[in-house]
């Protein structure tokens, strides 16, 4: 945040017109070199945007994005002119605050005057002020006000006498933080003073944190000094933060209405003391808008009230604040209501009830803004964003925690990027222009995208960014954005608008998966916002370096030059979103969600960062450092060996036999698979073949590509999973109604069996594709033998439709154990089962409990919990006894700890990422099944996943 000293700031300036100012502005901060000549053009290309008068005879000039170039150092410099100086919006500007910002600093300068603002007075003082002390005092000065809210009552309190109210009244400010002990003591101390009409008062300075003024009611009726008490305040006084308050305390004895506290409710008390009317009508509504009464919203709310007949007052319900008029634009934005927060709106006179009507009517119906109801009993009032405490700097040395999203080890200097801001004026008047540039724009991030996807060859990194394009030419986000534009809003405007609602549309449905397609909306939004402001992203260092972020977009991952990208950090994010997984894909480390504090980092410290635990250490010791450069060098030198042996067959070191497939989200990768080892695909993600078309893929379509796999897999065995979309995995064109909890709702088998036709043209597909071939299928989210049996009767109808020779032959049915009835139930499947599959990344979800994309928990869903590896006992067991083999084809399988856990506890088959594995196999040559035994028989004595690993790493 930027601070104004006093040499800061020229007093005593004239100018001969607004152009004048501005050249001395520009003047000012070229003397500071604060920036280059060339800024000079920056301040008047913004202030042809749009003016930047902020009100009350202040204006804050600042150069637009482009110029931002010309920066040389982040700075203000303060001009007054107490003549005055006509502004080109027709404004009067006293003060000139300009800003060299090299990002938005010049939001917080915004953000620090607001206060000046709302008091009419501060112009003239300003152009008065005789001192720059005195100016930078005007500007800087906070407006405090003294705490009031529902908290700080204490209605109805078991009191004997008005002493111990005045108690009762100090500890709920000293519980609220608002004042410490000291305080407390104080008003011990004195006996309150009388007020009048049955209140009283007891004051004090002594440890206040904030002021703030509570009120203690009694619960029966006392008497104190011949009259009956209404209650006591008691006043933490600090400067002049309370005189308004108390003004309105005053106000209100003095018009004899003081009793009117007395037994009255928080919503009276806090109406009384705000100097609301007794005779006013007043009306309470709650903000529904998701991010609050912001700008847009507010100007919608000042419009409905500027059209009513009388005046209508407005604050925030749970507070004491004085009302302000609901048709001053910036004391409605600076009440700073949060979706959820109560409004109170109050007006008088013949004409009140319309009007209260009207405004309540407006901001119930969401002021012009798409808004869902409020559920009290599941959502809390949003936090304000100011109110967190800035994120504390991470210590040097010490581990810090986050998700283990992509593995690996990397050591490297941070490149801190911060999320690029765009400035844009709000509004234009060029509708058809703006349009034009909309679309230029469009075309544009088009073509990019186009390059991307060509470049990416193939792969999820080109599925995704695919994906962008197809949302890139969304027609409703076009029309949206059209019509924003067509009301008068700039191209960005309007842009980001369509982008906001779009995206806020998909998180409305609750669910994490969905949340991350609003985080590609929002990809593909930023980008086209970066084309139309010109904004690029800062060049990256040419030296290896570990990305620090605080979320990234698929198509930045997309982006990064893997030459020189180490590891990839983030504060936000989760294990399982699209970022993630395209870091899976590329073979960069990351370790994501790491909190606000890895933003806290500066750009070059060294950090470790070991994306296989899930964590990162800044400026390491060097102690830590040679050995982490040690497990580095080992880990290099057992991936060029485990490459160099990728075609042996995978054996543990006594030779015992378990097969290393590949998983695979596309059929064009099968071929990548195989060149990298894979003994054949273990696990073929069928759902992302159907989400990449815009409606059900046709027969001939998914033939064609299964057919792609089982060509490059040339004999090997392919194992492809049915559609496994529904609930937390929508398909766009196989709408599913919205569910409280979709991970237990209709997804999976679940889902195809309510359109069993979905699942034959699929089966007839798959059969007809491998004819000649080795195929396996096997059906997701099963939970018992029911279901197993539709499906079959389904394949076996099929098998006799079509002629043997156009079919598979050699076919295997089995089921994926995800859901834990399933593997308590093993032995009632195994019998008519062919194979089973574990699915452990859902297997954890179900028995842990534990939803795997939270952003909280789900570093704890480990699947090495007892828990999980005896649900796998159980599976094999009962496979073992009738003869049919289990796979592993969840996270679980290429982790390295686990792959003897697994294989001591039967497993056959392990299925894991094309890129893991060489590694996997490796794994297996390092152990034999005795040693595998023992350590399957140590885990699954253990009590928790911890100790599993603990266990387990101390051998
Ligand atoms: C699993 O659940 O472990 C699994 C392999 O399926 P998916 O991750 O696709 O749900
Ligand atoms: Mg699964």
């Amino acid at each position: 945040m930027l601070t104004l000293r006093p040499e800061d700031i020229r007093l005593g300036c004239q100018a001969s017109d607004w152009r004048d100012a501005l050249d001395q502005a520009a003047e000012a901060l070229q003397a500071a070199e604060l920036v280059a000549p060339a800024y000079r053009d920056g301040l008047y290309a913004r202030e042809a945007q749009s003016s930047t008068y902020l009100g009350n005879a202040i204006a804050i000039p600042h150069g637009t994005a482009e110029s931002r170039e010309h920066v040389r150092a982040t700075g203000i410099r303060v001009l007054q002119f107490p003549a005055g100086v006509q502004w080109h919006d027709g404004e009067r500007v006293h003060v000139l605050v300009t800003i060299a910002a090299q990002s938005d600093e010049h939001l917080d300068i915004l953000r620090q005057l607001t206060h000046v603002l709302d008091d009419d007075s501060v112009a003239q003082r300003l152009a008065a002020a005789e001192s720059a002390a005195a100016v930078a005092r005007l500007l800087s000065k906070s407006a405090v006000e003294a705490r009031l809210d529902a908290d700080t009552l204490c209605l109805n309190f078991p009191a004997h006498d008005v002493r111990e109210l005045a108690l009762a009244g100090a500890a709920r400010l000293r519980q609220l933080g608002c004042v410490g002990s000291d305080f407390v003591a104080a008003v011990a101390e004195h006996a309150p003073v009388r007020l009048g009409q049955g209140l009283w008062l007891a004051t004090s300075g002594r440890g206040v944190e904030t002021p703030a003024l509570a009120l203690a009611t009694p619960e029966t009726t006392l008497r104190e000094a011949d009259e009956a008490v209404t209650g006591v305040f008691s006043l933490a006084a600090d400067g002049s933060a309370h005189k308004s308050l108390l003004e309105r305390l005053f106000a209100l004895l003095e018009s004899g209405a003081g009793q009117a506290l007395r037994g009255a409710d928080a919503a009276t008390v806090l109406a009384r003391l705000s100097g609301e009317s007794t005779t006013a009508h007043t009306r309470l509504a709650r903000v529904l808008n998701a991010h609050g009464l912001h700008a847009r919203p507010a100007k919608q709310l000042v419009q409905v009230a500027r059209e009513q007949a009388v005046p209508v007052r407005v604050r925030l319900a749970e507070a004491g604040g004085q009302p302000v008029s609901a048709t001053s634009l910036t004391k409605v934005i600076n009440l700073g209501a949060r979706r959820g927060q109560q409004l109170a709106f109050s007006a008088e006179g013949e004409d009140a009830e319309a009007a209260l009507t009207a405004v309540c009517e407006a901001v119930s119906s969401g002021l012009g803004e798409a808004v869902l109801p409020f559920d009290e009993s599941r959502e809390h009032v949003a936090p304000r964003e100011d109110d967190a405490p800035p994120p504390e700097p991470l210590p040097a040395d010490e581990p810090h925690p986050g998700v283990a999203a992509s593995p690996g080890l990397a050591i490297a200097p941070a490149f801190v990027l911060q999320t690029p801001r765009f400035d844009y004026p709000e509004r234009a008047d060029d509708p058809v222009a703006q349009t034009q540039r909309l679309e230029s724009a469009i075309r544009e991030g088009a073509e990019q995208l186009e390059a991307l996807v060509r470049e990416a060859r193939g792969g999820e990194v080109a599925q995704i960014l695919a994906m962008h394009e197809e949302m890139l030419q969304d027609g409703e986000l076009h029309q949206a954005a059209r019509e924003a534009i067509g009301e008068g809003a700039s191209a960005e405007a309007g842009w980001w608008e369509a982008i906001e609602t779009a995206a806020q549309a998909q998180e409305r449905l609750a669910d994490p998966l969905l949340a991350e397609r609003a985080a590609d909306l929002r990809d593909v939004g930023r980008r086209v916002l970066g084309i139309l402001c010109d904004v690029k992203l800062p060049d990256p260092p040419d030296h290896p370096y570990i990305l620090v972020t605080d979320d990234i977009g698929p198509s930045d991952v997309a982006r990064l030059d893997t030459r020189r990208v180490r590891g990839l950090l983030t504060a936000r994010g989760g294990a399982t979103a699209h970022s993630a997984i395209l870091a899976r894909a590329l073979g960069i480390p990351a370790v994501v969600g790491a909190g606000p504090r890895v933003m806290t980092l500066e750009g070059g410290t060294e950090l470790i960062l070991d994306g296989e635990r899930g964590r990162i250490t800044p400026a390491p010791s060097a102690e830590r450092r040679d050995a982490a450069q040690q497990r580095l060098a080992e880990r290099e030198r057992r991936e060029a060996e485990a490459w160099e042996a990728r075609f042996d067959e995978a054996r543990t070191r006594d030779g015992h036999r378990v097969e290393v497939a590949a998983n695979l989200g596309n059929t064009a990768h099968a071929a990548d698979a195989v060149a990298r080892g894979a003994e054949g695909i273990g696990l073929l993600r069928t759902e992302f073949l159907f989400m990449a078309h815009a409606k059900l893929p046709d027969l001939d379509t998914q033939i064609a590509e299964y057919r792609e796999a089982l060509d490059a897999l040339d004999g090997r065995p392919l194992v492809a999973r049915t559609l496994d979309v529904g609930g937390d995995k929508p398909l766009p064109y196989w709408p599913v109604p919205q569910e409280a909890n979709p991970f237990l709702g209709l997804r999976g088998i679940r889902l195809t069996l309510t359109r069993p036709e979905v699942l034959e043209t699929q089966l007839r597909a798959l059969l007809m594709a491998a004819a000649g071939k080795p195929l396996r299928i096997m059906l997701p989210m099963v939970k018992d033998v029911a279901e197993f049996r539709t499906a079959r009767q389904i394949v076996d109808r099929l098998l006799e439709e079509i002629p043997a020779e156009q079919r598979a032959s050699d076919l295997q049915l089995g089921v994926m154990i995800e859901v834990p009835s399933c593997a308590l139930l093993a032995p009632s499947l195994a019998a008519e089962v062919d194979f089973f599959s574990v699915g452990t990344n859902d297997l954890t979800q179900y028995t842990l409990a534990i939803d795997r994309d939270h952003p909280q928990l789900s570093a704890q869903a480990d699947g090495l919990h007892p828990a999980v590896l005896r649900l796998i006992e159980m599976t094999v067991q009962a496979a073992h006894a009738h003869g049919k083999w289990v796979g592993v084809c969840g996270e679980l399988a290429s982790d390295a700890t686990a792959v003897p856990v697994l294989v001591g506890l039967g497993i056959d088959e392990l299925s894991v990422s094309a890129r893991q594995v060489p590694l996997v196999k490796a794994r297996l040559r390092e152990f034999d099944c005795e040693e595998a035994r023992t350590q399957a028989g140590l885990a699954l004595a253990q009590a928790t996943s911890e100790a599993v690993r603990n266990v387990l790493e101390v051998r």
